[in-house]
Parts: structure tokens; C-alpha cells; sequence
């Protein structure tokens, strides 16, 4: 019997056993409540301000600008609703229809609710313009927000680049980097961010676990009130344990970043090639490997309809997605996908994604081109 080939690294990743021993190994220690004055309390806070300067080093930032959360929903939600609050006068907002629903479906909201959102539109390989969002700032703009790699189709955007806009015109950007970090560099001293979103289940850590940081100098408020834990930006009993596990997948993933994602490279690389040969498989988001999230792979197959492709590649026992994995169980056809081709229908609908991780390894290729091969016979 084959064994499972799990290619939805993008959807989620299994905790890694480093992680898990490392968590293991604070099990007994991490319990108390940091905000407790006795001995127990002390040394969970001890755990929690080595959790957060673990994670300050990986990023390059401040450990007071680093917020931890319940994941990457809440860290944008902070964010997003944080931004506009501290900004009550302002009432536009630049983003893009490629965003995660974590960020689409808040705009969508706000959109019902007096704000004008101005949707950037992305090329046809998912990137999107720095000339038209330098012409869309204007007084009334509250805050920019665009995501710094797509989960579905892995462009990457020139997030330097559009900080350095927005920095310039002294207005917020928030950047979801939910699946770009542990797999692209991320350096908070370098690029000229106000906010940026992380969630700890996307690089090996814990699930339900996030990360938000919030510079120092950025005009945001708070929306949580409460035992003012997290710097007072995000009230709540602290998961020291979670947050510990967060810590240490992020400091793994970056210290190993660079081999691992020449390594994912250079199996979808490998995919990437054969699949051009085949006409029925159309490549979804950028055609330079450079542009594109290591290890990420989307294609829309012609005849063949994104959820049964993915059943048909899981009865051969290959995990793969079709689009976003929060939008699985729903027959609607991939609005990213759509963005970028809304002059193909019919490639939204016929869109599967391919993300290779940890778990994948060159010798899996052949049984993985196998099945995407059978698709289409
Ligand atoms: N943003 C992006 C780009 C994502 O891929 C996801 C999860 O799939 C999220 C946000 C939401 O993160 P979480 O599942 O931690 O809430």
C-alpha cells in the first residue's frame, strides 16, 4: 500500500518534532499566569519573554513591538480594525481582491459600512502594481493593506517596495505574512512595515497561534480591554506554551530558510517542467520560480473541475487543495484565480494547488506527476 503524499503544506503543516520537544520539554514550568507575583507566575513570564525575544530576533524587531495572538484571523483582525479606529476620520481603504477572506471578507464588511475600498487589481501573474497604488493614496486613505505572498497561486508581492510608498505618504501599511513567513525572509529593519500578520500552524508550530507586529511609532489602537496583557494591545491570559512552540518553529524555519526553500524550489522546479509538456494543465499566478512562493504550484486542468481533481489526486492517496483550504467544501470557483483571469471563467473553477513542505521529498515527484497525469486521460 502507498503511503499518503500530503501536498497542502499551504493549508496547514504538522508540528515538527523539535517543536514538539521543545514544548514538551516547558510543559511542567509554563502553566502559571505570567501576571501572577509568585514564583509559578514568574517563571511562566520568564518563558513568555523568551517566547517573544526568540521571535524578535527572527524578525529583526523589537520585542515590545511583537503582540502574540490566537493566530493569523485575529492578528489582521487587530490590525485592520485597530488601524481605522485610530484613524476615525479616514475612510478609504487600498487592498486587493487577491487578499485572504481573513482580510477580504473584513473589507467586505467595512464596504457595507461606509468605507471605500479601493481594490487594486492584480496583473495577470498576481502581482500587483506599485505605480497604481502610489496614484490610489490620497488624505482620506486610513490604512494600505496587501499580503505579502498569496496562499492560493504563491505571488509574491514587492511588499519593500509598497511599505516605502505608504511610508512616504505616512500611511499605515499592514502586510498579511501569513504564508510568506519561515519561507521567505522577513525583516522588520529593513522594510518600512507599520503592521504584519503571522500565524504559527503555517511553519510547523502550534495551531492557534499568531503573532502580530505593531511598530513602534504606529498610530494603532487597541480593541481588546482587559487584564491589558500583550503590551496592553491584546488582553487575555497568555498561551505561554503555544506561543513557546510558535517561538521555536519560527527560529527553526529561519535558520533553515534558505536550504529548505532552494530545496522546495527545485522540486516545484521539477513539476513545474513537466507540466508544461501537457496542454490540458494551464499555470496559475507567476512563471519565474523567483516570483513565486517556494514550493507552491496552482494549475487550473481543462475538462476537469477543481474539487474533483482534488478527490480524484486524494483516492490516489496525494493531499492537494483546490484554492484556499477555509474556502473547501464550497463549490465556488476561486475569486483569486478569477482576479487574474476574468476573461477565462472557466480556469477559477478548474484550479487545483499543489504546496510542497517538509513532508515532500524528490522521490515523491514521480507518483505525484502520475496522478496529475491521470487526471486528464
Ligand atoms: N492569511 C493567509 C494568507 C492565510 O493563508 C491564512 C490561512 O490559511 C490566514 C490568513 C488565516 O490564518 P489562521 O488560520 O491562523 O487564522
Amino acid at each position: 500500500m502507498n503511503q499518503t503524499i500530503y501536498c497542502d503544506h499551504a493549508a496547514t503543516t504538522h508540528l515538527k518534532e523539535e517543536v514538539r520537544d521543545f514544548m514538551n520539554q516547558y510543559e511542567q514550568d509554563s502553566y502559571g499566569n505570567p501576571s501572577s507575583l509568585h514564583p509559578i507566575g514568574k517563571k511562566a513570564k520568564d518563558l513568555l519573554i523568551q517566547a517573544r525575544q526568540i521571535c524578535a530576533d527572527c524578525l529583526q524587531a523589537s520585542p515590545d513591538e511583537l503582540h502574540f495572538t490566537s493566530g493569523g484571523t485575529e492578528s489582521i483582525h487587530l490590525a485592520l480594525f485597530g488601524a481605522i479606529k485610530a484613524n476615525p476620520k479616514k475612510k478609504k481603504i487600498i487592498s486587493s481582491p487577491i487578499e485572504h477572506s481573513a482580510v477580504y471578507n473584513t473589507l467586505k464588511y467595512l464596504e457595507s459600512k461606509d468605507y471605500q475600498i479601493h481594490w487594486l487589481k492584480p496583473n495577470a501573474e498576481g502581482q500587483i502594481s506599485s505605480e497604481e497604488l502610489s496614484e490610489a493614496l490620497d488624505d482620506n486613505t486610513a490604512l494600505v493593506t496587501l499580503m505579502s505572498a498569496n496562499n492560493e497561486m504563491g505571488a509574491l508581492q514587492k511588499v519593500g517596495e509598497i511599505a516605502q510608498i505608504c511610508r512616504t505618504h505616512e500611511i499605515l501599511f499592514h502586510t498579511d505574512a501569513v504564508q510568506a513567513a519561515g519561507k521567505i525572509p522577513v525583516d522588520l529593519s529593513e522594510a518600512k512595515v507599520d503592521l504584519l500578520s503571522i500565524s504559527g500552524h503555517k511553519f510547523y508550530g502550534p495551531k492557534g497561534t499568531g503573532l502580530l507586529y505593531k511598530r513602534k511609532e504606529s498610530k494603532v489602537a487597541r480593541l481588546s480591554f482587559g487584564g491589558n496583557q500583550e503590551g496592553g494591545f491584546r488582553s487575555g491570559t497568555e498561551n505561554v506554551l503555544g506561543w513557546l512552540g510558535l517561538a521555536k518553529a519560527l527560529s527553526l524555519a529561519c535558520s533553515k530558510l534558505s536550504q529548505e526553500s532552494q530545496r522546495l524550489q527545485e522540486m516545484q522546479s521539477v513539476l513545474m517542467s513537466a507540466l508544461a509538456n501537457l496542454p490540458a494543465f494551464v499555470l496559475n499566478g507567476p512563471s519565474k520560480l523567483e516570483e513565486r512562493l517556494p514550493g507552491n504550484l496552482n494549475y487550473s486542468i481543462r475538462g476537469v473541475s477543481g474539487d474533483q481533481a482534488v478527490l480524484q489526486m486524494a483516492f490516489r492517496g496525494i493531499c492537494v487543495s483546490s484554492g484556499s483550504a477555509c474556502s473547501e467544501g464550497k463549490i465556488d470557483p476561486s475569486r483569486v484565480i478569477l482576479a487574474l483571469n476574468p476573461s477565462e471563467p472557466w480556469r477559477a473553477g478548474s484550479s487545483i494547488r499543489i504546496s510542497l513542505g517538509a513532508l515532500n521529498h524528490a522521490d515523491q515527484l514521480d507518483r505525484i506527476l502520475a496522478a496529475l497525469k491521470s487526471l486528464v486521460r
